[in-house]
């Protein structure tokens, strides 16, 4: 993993060094795969097809499904604010615009049964059809940024992609770290966009043995208590505030950054995301997610919309 340009290398930065995506990381998620497909029945996750993951016919689905970007921000109600306030030709002056939050594909058939089986049924060996997914969104989201008039000139420091981290329990339960993997075989293919780098800034912080919820765990509607879904617009955003941290006041001063997670519903999670680099001194450039749970009325001809969303 390159690091952040010295001058940009926080404390907070070295001390997320246990967060770092080791290629050791890589490696365990490739020997839980190879353990999986033993033990898991095979089978097509989106059709029921026999004999494999994914038949060819719904990974071409998916490939299309993942390559249909939309900016999903309008749709997510907890989303914070952009920091280009009027900006960019998308807003009065004055007006607050949030956060832009660029969306490979829409949560809904193929692609959100896919991610499903990738993140919470030990499928890491769909990988291989999530990160073209995860490649485009970061490489749209940063042609974006980067054409936004704060781009790589001179003195102009890296875009930093920053994950959102996943919590403790997830990964217990789990195994992995699903955004992790697919991060750092991207970056170990030298497929991230050209001028980034990654690093995990962000981490869970203590909150009187809290967890974040994570979206995914709101669309399966299963928390074991609350679910972020039985939850008032208010309630969501208490219940992760505060759950992450990147460092102290200043310490990423100077830093720019590109929020990453895997799927977009409320924004609560990005939402908090940007909050903790913010109090640490980061300017939040917008965010890429692989899908995101709403689409645009210009998405309404997708005809690969699940009729029973997850
Ligand atoms: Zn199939």
């Amino acid at each position: 993993m390159r690091l952040l340009p010295s001058p940009f290398l926080s404390p907070l930065a070295r001390s997320a060094d246990r967060w770092r995506l080791h290629p050791w990381a890589a490696a365990a998620g490739a020997a839980w795969a190879d353990l999986l497909a033993v033990l898991l029945p095979t089978s097509c996750v989106v059709c029921g097809a026999a004999d494999v993951s994914l038949c060819p016919g719904c990974r071409s689905r998916v490939r299309r499904s993942g390559t249909r970007p939309f900016y999903a921000q309008e749709t997510a109600e907890l989303l914070p604010r952009s920091e280009d306030e009027g900006g960019r030709g998308n807003g009065t002056e004055g007006e607050e615009l949030p956060l832009r939050v660029l969306s490979a594909g829409r949560y809904a058939g193929s692609l959100a049964r896919v991610l499903l089986a990738y993140k919470n049924h030990g499928h890491t060996d769909l990988a291989s059809v999530l990160r073209p997914v995860l490649a485009g969104a970061l490489q749209q989201a940063v042609d974006d940024v980067e054409g936004g008039g704060h781009g790589n000139g001179p003195g102009v420091p890296a875009l930093v992609l920053v994950p959102v981290p996943g919590t403790g329990r997830a990964r217990r339960r789990r195994g992995y770290h699903p955004l992790g993997l697919l991060l750092s075989a991207l970056q170990s293919g030298s497929l991230l966009p050209a001028g980034t780098v990654l690093e995990p800034l962000i981490r869970p912080a203590r909150r009187s043995g809290r967890e974040v919820l994570h979206p995914v765990a709101l669309l399966a509607a299963v928390t074991g208590g609350r679910s972020q879904k039985s939850l008032g617009r208010s309630g969501r955003r208490r219940n992760v505030y505060g759950t992450m941290t990147a460092g102290e006041p200043g310490t990423l001063a100077g830093i720019r950054c590109l929020v990453v997670d895997d799927v977009l519903t409320t924004g609560a999670t990005i939402a908090e995301a940007t909050r903790a680099l913010r109090a640490a001194g980061a300017r939040v450039e917008g965010a890429a997610v692989m899908a995101a749970t709403a689409a645009p009325a210009c998405d309404a001809s997708n005809r690969d919309a699940n009729p029973n969303p997850v």
